[in-house]
């Protein structure tokens, strides 16, 4: 399962503003993988690099120390609406009418097609596949007098789940959606202040968590400092998976540290599906917390059975059938010589499509472990999501097509275990009422068309590919 992107944006003179961002969006890696990109204003002037791949690879020395300024903002991508190319790497760049923003966002919107419908007979032009561009270009088509107006507007038309960073020639803007999907986060570093998906990246870079977003917020910074406009108070949605798997275990959501919830899921497991067993592992790295929970709760040693190597990006995996093939093979080695002839417990973060699972347990199997008992950190997923995560139809759920028994029998585990959706709450500590459960329980928080298509805005005329530009 992949997530949708991680946005990074930073207010601040005297400091080298695009290598912050660089920092910023490598503590954010985990949230995309595709492409990577910097935009940054010196106060009149806006210069934008984006790339393929991953931070590391996305940016030289040289092409950092072309984007001098003193506000930025940076992007990851993962695609979940519009196919992963050149052309669909944010930052997006946007102008009319005098007007320019450049914009980066981690979500899904429900309605673009019909927003870029009616953005196209307004004569606006677009250059991308991705409903991102659907945003910027809303924004410069709404009325207002000021940015924030213009922006509260769009909001009104927009459905689905948004975290935006926001920049004009001498503003940052931060956006939340009303419904709070996706998380949002504010800090301050050396007289300025940052914006990012996670807290953790502003631990990186030295930053001061200051508060999270709101749900419908809009946060202004400027020359006069950050000015907060909150918004309507939608139903909530924060989507569960952040805690679960998507952002990483030291941040801060909902002002909960992550890793002892994830711990605390493990705990869970070992309550309600205990087994007898011989070391207890969690696959590395988003289930290792739960594993060691699960060990706690269990009195079961933990091991780390696997080793991940974590240099193995997902774009030099994915071209090559042959390589391809090898799939966990080159992320994981097994411990052999201390998992061999025990009975493990393998905690996991969740199965979606099950094509790694049963590799997982192979791998296991080979490296000559008796008994494979996997327990999961979530509830089977039966359901698309249409908020942000690649999982867009049913039919690609493991959980929609087979009975617990008969997934445990196509992953070649002993036995299987998920943990409850009480469970999960009970875990994550914070009220049931704030959370998207939609992939669980199929009780999405706005109406949704089952079918929807990723690439549904790739059909659609385009114009030239913007790249690296000016
Ligand atoms: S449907 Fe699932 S993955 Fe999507 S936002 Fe809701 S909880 Fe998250």
């Amino acid at each position: 399962m992949h997530e949708s992107c991680g946005i990074f944006g930073v207010y601040a003179h005297r400091i080298d503003i695009a290598r912050l961002i660089f920092f910023g969006l490598f503590a954010l890696q985990h949230r995309g993988q595709e492409s990577a990109g910097i935009a940054v204003s010196n106060g009149s002037e806006i210069k934008i690099h984006t790339s393929m791949g991953l931070v590391s690879q996305a940016f030289t020395e040289s092409d950092l120390a072309q984007l001098k300024g003193y506000i930025g903002i940076g992007h990851n991508r993962y695609s979940t609406a519009g196919s992963s190319k050149p052309a669909n790497a944010q930052p997006i760049i946007a102008k009319s009418e005098g007007l320019t923003l450049a914009l980066a966002h981690n979500g899904n919107i429900l309605n673009a097609k019909l927003l870029r419908d009616e953005l196209h007979v307004d004569g606006y032009s677009f250059h991308t596949s991705s409903d991102s561009e659907v945003i910027a270009n809303l924004i410069l088509a709404s009325p207002g007098k000021s940015w924030e107006e213009r922006i509260r507007h769009t909001m009104y038309r927009l459905q689905g789940a948004y975290s935006l960073v926001i920049m004009t020639q001498n503003k940052l803007i931060g956006v939340r959606d009303p419904m709070g999907v996706r998380p949002l986060c504010l800090g301050t570093v050396d007289n300025g202040w940052v914006i990012a998906s996670e807290s953790c990246a502003l631990d990186h870079i030295g930053a001061q968590f200051t508060r999270e977003i709101k749900p419908g917020e809009i946060v202004a910074i400027n020359a006069d400092g950050v000015k907060s406009f909150e918004g309507e108070n939608d139903k909530k949605a924060l989507c569960i998976f952040e805690y679960i798997y998507f952002a990483r275990p030291d941040s801060i959501i909902q002002g909960k540290l992550l890793y002892p919830a994830r711990q605390a899921m493990g705990e869970i497991l070992a309550q309600e599906y205990p087994v007898d067993a011989d070391l207890i592992m969690g696959v590395p790295d988003s289930a290792t917390a739960a594993g060691i929970g699960y060990s706690h709760a269990s009195g079961i040693p933990y091991c780390e059975g696997l080793l991940k190597n974590r240099y193995v990006g997902r774009t030099f995996i994915e071209p090559d059938q042959r390589i391809r093939e090898l799939g966990v093979q080159l992320k994981f080695n097994p411990l052999t010589r201390i998992i061999s002839g025990k009975r493990l417990v393998v905690v996991d973060d969740s199965i979606v499509r099950g094509t790694t699972t049963p590799r997982v347990v192979n791998l296991l199997r080979k490296a000559g472990v008796k008994e494979v008992h996997l327990r999961i950190c979530a509830p089977p997923i039966r359901h698309p999501c249409f908020l942000g995560v690649d999982m867009a139809t049913e039919w690609e759920l493991l959980a929609a097509r087979k009975t617990i028994p008969e997934i445990r029998d196509y992953l070649g585990a002993d036995s299987l275990g998920y943990l409850s959706l009480d469970g999960l709450i009970r875990a994550v500590d914070l009220p049931r009422e704030i959370f998207c459960l939609a992939c669980f329980t199929g009780d999405y928080p706005i109406p949704v068309q089952m079918g929807m298509d990723k690439l549904a805005l790739e059909t659609m005329p385009e114009e030239e590919p913007v790249g690296s530009q000016k």
